[in-house]
């Protein structure tokens, strides 16, 4: 099988390059996609990811992110705060609990007592930004800057399925917000007897779409990737009438190494 891999905005390409080299040396599409988008989680010029990231309205920077591996396993966290790599305290979720989803103080301590650093990931940047932004408490929703999660999905030599999803959500969100990105079948689902989807975009709407399951699902009744992804998006296009004033895109990965966005 040849390895693939796939994910979301352009800054995503570190994080493939990371990917590939792992796919590469006949890695497990799991590692390629949990330490790809950690070098996204690093880079403190993605304003939407990880350390770096947006605050809330209160000025906090909180993470959801979501992973699943290609034996239906999936973790995932939610509102988390202090900590640089989400994507792997919701693998540790996931292979060291026996639960799903963790959020809030109960995922930091999880963190913690998994071994994770507390550590400060409110940049100099996104600090001046909330004081400006609470001077006129406006923001363009619409514009591409304030909202990019970090989807990435694998295929290994072994023909197995992997994918990870991570984001500091949408800029200035209220506090408490929790969007897609965690939220298995919204931003993130794979089967690995069919294929693995991601999303990017507004989570609210992804949430009401069920979007990644939604995709895996056409693609199991003969959709291509793209055209699976691209149904998705009409979906979400006709229940507003046409009238978009936000951003929605999934990417998909199907278990023959064949992919598809929209
Ligand atoms: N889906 C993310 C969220 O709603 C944001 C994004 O990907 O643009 O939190």
């Amino acid at each position: 099988m040849k390895p693939t891999v796939i994910s979301t905005w352009k800054h995503g390409l570190g994080a493939n390059k990371c990917a590939s080299k792992i796919l590469s040396n006949n890695g497990l599409a799991l590692d390629a996609v949990e330490i790809g988008v950690k070098v996204t989680e690093s880079d403190i010029k993605v304003r939407t990811v990880g350390h770096g990231g947006y605050t809330d309205n209160l000025g906090y920077v909180t993470l959801d992110a979501s992973i699943m591996d290609h034996n239906d396993n999936a973790g995932s966290v939610l509102y988390l705060q202090n900590i640089k790599h989400p994507i792997s305290v919701a693998r540790r979720v996931m292979e060291n609990s026996d639960h799903i989803m963790l959020a809030g103080d109960g995922a930091y301590q999880f963190a913690i007592d998994q071994g994770f650093k507390k550590e400060n990931i409110l940049a100099e940047q996104s600090k001046k930004d909330w004081i400006e932004w609470k001077k006129k408490k406006k923001h363009d929703l619409s514009s591409n800057q304030n909202h990019d999660t970090i989807t990435q999905l694998a295929l290994d030599q072994h023909g197995n399925l992997a994918g990870a999803c991570t984001t500091s959500g949408l800029a200035y969100k209220l506090h408490g917000r929790v969007g897609d990105s965690p939220i298995i079948g919204s931003g993130l689902f794979v089967d690995n007897n069919i294929g693995a989807a991601g999303a990017t975009g507004e989570g609210e709407e992804i949430i009401k779409s069920v979007g990644s399951f939604l995709i895996v699902e056409l693609m199991a009744q003969g959709y291509s990737p793209l055209k699976a992804c691209e149904e998705a998006i009409f979906r979400i296009i006709k229940k507003h009438k046409n009238k978009i004033k936000f951003q929605v895109a999934f990417i998909a990965l199907r278990k023959d190494g064949e992919f598809g966005a929209a």
